[in-house]
């Protein structure tokens, strides 16, 4: 080996080396905290049973010994990506997909991360903040027996909607080191009209390089992980400054098996995009701030930008969640145990935002005045 060759080897592998230390560090953390993998175990049959319908369908099949020939995410963390992905319009952004792995191999993105705040973003390689990385992963599968299950990141618009050369190595190198039999390359794409796609790639262990273009099966809301992980992290995670996702064609397998390119349409007619109710969220904020003792009241917003009120008042606390159908639907309130709640209240809309709220909160805390 002369000497130029040598030189290159030896970058490329620190290259390699560098690009999966995300792999290297997680893979402790999985191996550590398998037993909390029952918890998904309910979930896990539910789509044990899809792969079961969709194996009896599709001719390929659903092997596990091949890579899987579905990917499954919520509609929830499909935005995510899709707004983390109009964030770096020009240059490449990333990050990971956490959930599980069905035994069929089918991969199943329950919450997805972006960029860490130390992240390296360039035209054309992106490397995660590992300290990012590493304090999410670790949470997140302490307290929710998530798995490590693959990666995302943008090729912008450059126009390769596939993985690279130069990715296909670095995720054979990071399944065969690691010793992970199923992994979820996801590459995203967009285009100067903030047109977003995402593309699913399943590698297996057995076969690494061929690796297999795999339809999204899209589950049609967000994941119930999302609002708990968005909240309980809160201090430390970054969401897209982007608030809106916004698809050109995504590759998806329907219901009845055949797969086919479609443009979601980002629905949302959430009561917040009208300008003038930001003035009635002010309201209902200063409202319970001056509700009875004096409270904090926090305002959140979840990964579909959906606001969450945490409310702190003496010991107890209540989370207020606007939903996508408020004001038409009542504010999910969750409170305290052990707090008072007259479970006959009714939410009654009648037009006015506020009036309408602040009826129905009196309604549910209201202490037994009639009794003397
Ligand atoms: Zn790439």
């Amino acid at each position: 080996m002369d000497k130029i060759s040598s030189v290159i080897l030896f970058a490329v592998i620190g290259a390699l080396v560098v690009m999966f230390w995300p792999l290297l560090v997680l893979y402790k953390g999985t191996k550590k905290h398998k037993s909390k993998q029952v918890k998904n175990m309910s979930r896990n049959d539910y789509f044990t049973n899809q792969s079961n319908q969709m194996n009896q369908r599709s001719s390929s099949g659903i092997d596990e010994s091949r890579p899987a020939t579905i990917a499954v995410i919520y509609r929830s963390e499909m935005d995510y990506i899709s707004r983390c992905i109009h964030d770096y319009p020009n240059i490449e952004t990333g990050g990971q997909l956490f959930g599980f792995v069905t035994e069929y191999g089918a991969p199943v993105v329950c919450y997805a991360i972006g960029p860490g705040p130390r992240a390296n973003h360039q035209p054309a390689q992106f490397n995660q903040d590992t300290e990012y990385l590493q304090n999410t992963y670790n949470e997140l599968n302490r307290r929710y027996g998530l798995r490590y299950i693959g990666e995302w990141h943008s090729h912008h618009q450059l126009g390769l909607a596939k993985p690279s050369g130069g990715d296909t190595q670095t995720v054979v190198y990071g399944i065969k080191r690691r010793n992970f039999r199923h992994f979820l390359l996801c590459i995203g794409n967009c285009d100067s009209n903030q047109h977003s796609t995402l593309n699913a790639f399943t590698f297996h262990l057995d076969d690494p390089f061929n690796y297999f273009h795999a339809p999204w099966k899209i589950i049609e809301m967000e994941s119930p992980y999302r609002p708990i992980i968005d909240r309980d992290l809160s201090d430390w995670l970054c969401h897209p400054r982007t608030q809106r996702a916004s698809y050109g064609s995504i590759y998806i397998i329907t219901d009845s098996g055949t797969t086919s390119r479609i443009t979601p349409k980002y629905t949302d007619e959430y009561w917040l995009n009208d300008k003038a109710n930001n003035v009635i969220l002010k309201r209902i904020i200063d409202f319970l701030t001056n509700y009875e003792n004096e409270s904090t009241v926090k305002p959140m917003l979840d990964g579909q930008k959906y606001v969450h009120l945490m409310v702190q008042r003496g010991n107890h606390q209540e989370r207020i969640v606007f939903g996508n159908q408020f004001p038409n639907e009542a504010p999910k309130i969750e409170v305290t145990e052990g707090v008072y709640v007259n479970d006959t209240a009714v939410w009654q809309y009648d037009g006015n935002i506020f009036d309408s709220f602040v009826r129905y909160y009196d309604d549910l805390f209201k202490k037994e005045t009639y009794d003397s």
